[in-house]
């Protein structure tokens, strides 16, 4: 009777001890990719909020109030830096003292912000983020612990993946639409030639156009890569009688479901891309 009763009462512990530590602190992240790392820290725990929904580019955004308040109620922001999501600069000053603000960008390569685009940077990332978790919420240290070091065994796997798959057409030169590569194309040693627009966002005028125009068939460009938010009919008036071909590059996975797996998809889909549109002059 006692040695029955004895795993009856050890199981109802743990189930009643389940739901409270399932709660995770409410937590919102800037835009996909950082939404899907945090997802992956923050597994077993609980979902955090994304704030950049619907293909939006995060360099021209503009807040929603349902995205405010969600910042009202969070214990911790996770965003890049004003370089980035310049949206958020008004409204997380106005939340100093109140929300815990965590700025993932450090500076480097020119300040391009696109800093989750190099897997080594992305796993600091995992690093700062279990740090802040655990900070605010040391019951699941453990836990975000042990995912933070399965994201890094991911990260390291993945960046080995990249690396091999787009050694064939390192050397193939190519355009991109906004600069927002040097992280990705420094880490895999790839020949971009530039990107088409000069200021984040902004299409090129008449003049940048012919210009353009003449380096595409002088440097024997094989691609210009679009973006989902920008007018792919521009591409097709640069590459007009040059040879060169085009295709998109999503460097923010807008149109991937958001959750852990969007980073590794969104890095894979990159890959895709460049291999499908460099493949075939390498
Ligand atoms: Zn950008």
């Amino acid at each position: 009777m006692v040695r029955r009763l004895v795993p009856t009462i050890l199981c109802l512990c743990i189930w009643m001890a389940t739901p409270a530590r399932a709660e995770g602190p409410n937590v919102v992240a800037s835009i996909g990719p950082v939404h899907s790392l945090l997802s992956g820290v923050m597994q077993g725990i609980g979902t955090p909020e994304l704030l950049l929904r619907g293909g939006g580019s995060p360099h021209d955004y503009a807040l929603k109030p349902s995205a405010a308040r969600l910042l009202h109620k969070a214990r911790l922001v996770f965003w890049v830096g004003p370089s980035l999501e310049g949206f958020l600069v008004r409204p997380l000053a106005g939340l100093a003292g109140k929300v815990g603000v965590i700025q993932l960008s450090v500076g480097g390569h020119d300040d391009d912000p696109h800093i989750w685009l190099d897997p080594r940077i992305a796993a600091t990332i995992v690093g700062k983020m279990v740090a802040a978790l655990a900070g605010v919420d040391g019951a699941n240290r453990a836990r975000y612990e042990a995912n933070g070091r399965a994201m890094k065994a991911m990260l390291v796997a993945l960046d080995k993946e990249i690396h091999d798959r787009l050694k064939p057409v390192a050397v193939v030169p190519y355009l991109v639409f906004h600069d927002a590569y040097r992280y990705f194309e420094k880490r895999y040693d790839l020949a971009s030639q530039g990107a088409v627009a000069v200021h984040e966002g902004r299409a090129p005028g008449a003049r940048r156009i012919a210009m353009l125009r003449r380096k595409i068939i002088d440097t024997n460009i094989a691609c210009v890569f679009t973006e989902p938010q920008f007018e792919p009919a521009l591409a097709t008036t640069l590459i007009e009688g040059t040879g060169a071909r085009t295709a998109v590059l999503d460097p923010l996975g807008t149109s991937l479901k958001a959750g852990p797996e969007l980073y590794p998809a969104l890095m894979r889909g990159l890959v895709d891309q460049l291999l499908g549109c460099l493949g075939a002059n390498g």
